[in-house]
Order: structure tokens, then sequence, then C-alpha cells
């Protein structure tokens, strides 16, 4: 008989306390109070040199399930909505194939400016608006958080791991069950990954005691 392989190590450790994350309690926080704390016309970092809207977030503020995205591209930010545009046409229909609506989950980004052309989000701009996310995820209080991308992944793991290594896997984060996914934009690219991506979903849809698809 072969000796039993040793458990993989833990590929993400968390620190009990993750720094920032959740970390600013603010009594009697809400949605309004956080969006009002960020201001109608927000410069704390360079993205508002080009912005036109800020986009907030959408949805069930008392949702069981929120998506959080990198941040805002051009039509989310004429619109002043995430995930409006073609990644977003994508992310509503794979909502719905879970059986939900947009309008039952709450959808948000990590930087709630756009980055020009498109860019990946900079570390500085993460570290100023970050804490407004950790906000809007302490108040809705979901029972999941879906990270798409890995901007997303990355900020809320706190971890530089590619999010190949632990995407589709579950962690704790502060209460709530955390899972990473593709990124819509990056499966309009990709869409043979559209099938990792449904089984994710699907992961989660059990965990929410949603009714999953009749195997065939
Ligand atoms: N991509 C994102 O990450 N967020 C959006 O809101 C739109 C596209």
């Amino acid at each position: 008989m072969s000796p039993a392989k040793p458990a993989p190590a833990p590929i993400i450790v968390l620190p009990a306390s993750a720094p920032g994350l959740f970390e600013e309690k603010i009594e009697n926080d809400s949605l309004d109070r956080i969006r009002r704390d960020i201001g109608p016309d927000c410069t704390r970092c360079k993205l508002h040199v080009a912005r036109k809207n800020i986009v907030f977030g959408v949805g069930n503020p008392k949702a069981e399930l929120v998506f959080v995205g990198e941040g805002p591209g051009r039509d989310e930010d004429e619109q002043g909505e995430p995930f409006v545009g073609r990644a977003g046409k994508l992310l509503t229909s794979m909502i719905e194939a879970m059986g939900l609506k947009r309008s039952d989950v709450y959808i948000c980004n990590v930087v709630k400016c756009r980055p020009p052309e498109n860019r990946l989000p900079e570390k500085d701009e993460i570290a100023t608006c970050s804490p407004y996310l950790f906000r809007q995820l302490g108040v809705i209080s979901p029972k999941v958080i879906c990270a798409l991308g890995s901007c997303s992944a990355q900020t809320l793991l706190q971890t530089t791991q590619g999010i190949s290594r632990f995407r589709g896997e579950w962690f704790d984060l502060h209460g709530a069950k955390f899972m990473a996914t593709y990124h819509p934009a990056y499966l309009l690219r990709n869409p043979p990954a559209k099938s990792d991506v449904w089984k994710d979903l699907q992961k989660i849809m059990a965990y929410l005691g949603l009714e999953l698809p009749k195997k065939k």
C-alpha cells in the first residue's frame, strides 16, 4: 500500500482579522450613509478625473448573495449602474440561470469610478475605495459573497495569489461564505471557461438552497 498523501497545505491563510476588512464598524451604518459618506463628487483618488458617474452598487439591500466586480467600465460610467455593458448582460444571464433576478442580489465593485481605458484598478485606488465596499458588505451581511475576477478576489481575500488557484473554493469571510469565480468579461474572451463558472454558481445555489437544474 502506498503511504497516504499528506493533505495539501491551505493555499490561503486568512488572518483572524484581515486588516481593514469589515473593520470599520459604524453604528447604524446603512447603504445610504455609505453613499453619503462617499459624497456627490468624490476626489479621494485619481479616478475622479475622468469619471462621469460614481457607480455605487445596485440591487437588494438585504441580498443573500452579493457579486463584487472590479470597477465600472464605459457603459457603467455613463449610466451610473454596475454591470450594464456586455459583461453585465452576461452576468445578468448568469444570475437568471441561477433562478434569480438582478433585483434579488446586490451588485457592486471594488472601485466606484471607472479606471481609464478599462485598465485594472491600481493599488492606491483600491486602498482608497475598498473600505466603502467592506462597509457595503458589512451592512448587507449576505450569506454568500461571490468575487468576479482576480482584482475583486484578491482584494477580498487579501492575497496576491492568482484566481485560478482558488476559484470555486469556499472560504469563510467575516461571517459570510466567499467564493471567487471568473469575471464575465473573461468569459466573453474565453467562452470555454463558462463551464467552470457554471459549476461555481451551482455550488452557490446549493448553499443557498436554490433549485439546481435537473441532470439530463
Ligand atoms: N466590469 C466590472 O468589474 N464591473 C462592472 O461594473 C462592469 C464591468
